[in-house]
């Protein structure tokens, strides 16, 4: 595999005449040289569009824009481009100028939920915080297409200062999700200033970065910027492949680096249809991806932004991608299926049914073999009457206060739960010395 993409980097290595293959894993120079136009398309894959095609699609180009790395174009196959995920994801189509009934301009309402630019606050704990607008590749399936690539409208240090005030001013937040556009295009100096500045609000307990660059860009995961990343921990970061033709040697090194510098990473995908729509390639992508220390997190259903009519599957179609995963792989490479409401109601999971039926006191299900199995309830059961008074509750649910009631010193030694029966300073003789003997 990695001969054949080298090959194939060769290759239009010669198309770029004059550009030494030293910078092709310069991750400035890859954005640089990014290919913007349709004709450049063209000529690097040496494919040969009509007259009309050509301008049907730089129509729709300056609606969408267009841009792509070397690094993702290389992936393509040129021989069946067609059918190539790589290529359907990142060039245009003719489908996108349609617009139907339903489509709309920010499906997700993440305007709507938003209290100041570039937050959008919908879940009571946690706030997505738009801190770019730009991204390596626009992928052809964006939910913001709309919004992603005006670089009239990318955030600057005053607007951000504005989203950073609102998470300070509202102590519910604990998770800070940075999106974009693409958060990790940012310079590190800059995503290393809104770090440490979400980091100095105390609620804050979790800061996520939802970014491509690992799919489309892996030379922006440098020494340079996991270190500084490593600084800020607890960090997260999600990722979005879709395809297992992503996962490429350059792009396990970058999730290499990511994940040894201690930070969990998930993946997001949306299924697609044309190139990803079948159980066997999301399977094939989520157990490639736990391989290299991802974590499948999401499978979105496509959303109802404009111009994705074409990608757009029917739900059955997760369903049955989901019914062929649960079970028949590792529960932790399962993402969990998702439709994003309409209208900005959030993420809501979609399975397969395993309940077949109820008594008061058994459950009917049925496993992913097919198998009806019953599950008996205890006959008798004492249901906690929950109106969040935890204060009173019998169940020691206040966690906020659990250090209150850790037994300490001699308190240890008085209560009968615990079984401790000396307490012991640190580097005591006498024990240092059985420890000795007992190596002998
Ligand atoms: C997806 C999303 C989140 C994060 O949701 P999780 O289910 O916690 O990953 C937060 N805010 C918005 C607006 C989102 O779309
Ligand atoms: S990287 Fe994300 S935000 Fe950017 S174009 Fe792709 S899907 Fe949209």
């Amino acid at each position: 595999m990695q001969l054949v993409i080298e090959e194939k980097l060769k290759e239009l290595e010669k198309n770029y005449k004059n550009k030494n293959l030293s910078y092709w894993k310069d991750w400035k120079w890859q954005l640089k040289n990014s290919i913007k136009t349709i004709s450049a398309f063209e000529r690097l894959l040496n494919i040969k569009f009509t007259h009309e095609e050509r301008e049907e699609l730089e129509k729709i180009t300056s609606t969408f824009p267009l841009s792509i790395t070397p690094y993702y174009l290389s992936l393509i196959d040129p021989d069946d481009y067609k059918h190539d995920p790589i290529f359907l994801q990142a060039f245009p189509s003719i489908n996108e100028s349609m617009v139907g009934n339903h489509d709309m301009e920010d499906p997700l309402y993440e305007d709507k939920d938003s209290p100041v630019p570039g937050i959008t606050h919908r879940y009571p704990d946690r706030v997505l915080f738009h801190i770019s607008n730009v991204c390596a590749m626009y992928c052809r399936h964006c939910t913001r297409k709309r919004k992603v690539g005006d670089v009239s409208s990318i955030p600057n240090k005053e607007e951000l200062k504005k989203g950073i005030d609102y998470i300070r001013n509202t102590p519910q937040i604990r998770d800070v999700l940075l999106s974009g556009g693409d958060a990790l295009l940012l310079s590190d100096e800059n995503l290393d200033w809104i770090l440490t500045e979400i980091q100095k609000i105390s609620h804050v307990e979790v800061i996520r970065i939802g970014s491509r660059v690992p799919v489309v860009l892996p030379y922006r995961i440098t020494g340079d910027l996991v270190n500084m990343l490593k600084k800020h921990h607890p960090i997260w970061i999600n990722t979005h492949f879709n395809h297992p033709r992503e996962l490429t040697e350059d792009s396990k090194e970058a999730l290499r680096k990511l994940a040894d510098a201690g930070i969990p990473l998930g993946n997001q995908s949306v299924l697609l249809a044309g190139i990803n729509d079948c159980p066997e390639i999301i399977k094939k992508l989520c157990q490639q991806l736990v391989k290299n220390r991802v974590r499948p997190y999401y499978l979105y259903q496509c959303d109802l932004s404009e111009g994705l009519a074409h990608f757009r599957t029917p739900v059955s179609k997760g369903i049955e991608i989901m019914e062929r995963l649960i079970g028949h792989t590792s529960g932790f490479a399962v993402p969990r299926y998702v439709i994003d409401a309409p209208g900005g109601g959030g993420k809501i999971p979609v399975m397969p049914n395993y309940f077949i039926s109820f008594a008061p006191n058994k459950v009917i299900l049925r496993n992913y073999e097919g198998i009806i199995t019953s599950y008996k309830e205890p006959d008798s059961y004492k249901n906690h009457d929950c109106i969040k008074g935890c204060e009173d509750c019998k169940l020691m649910m206040k966690t906020y206060e659990a250090d209150k009631y850790k037994a300490i010193g001699i308190e240890k030694l008085l209560l009968d739960s615990v079984d401790t029966i000396s307490l012991i300073p640190q580097n005591n003789n006498r024990l240092q010395r059985r420890e000795d003997n007992d190596e002998d």
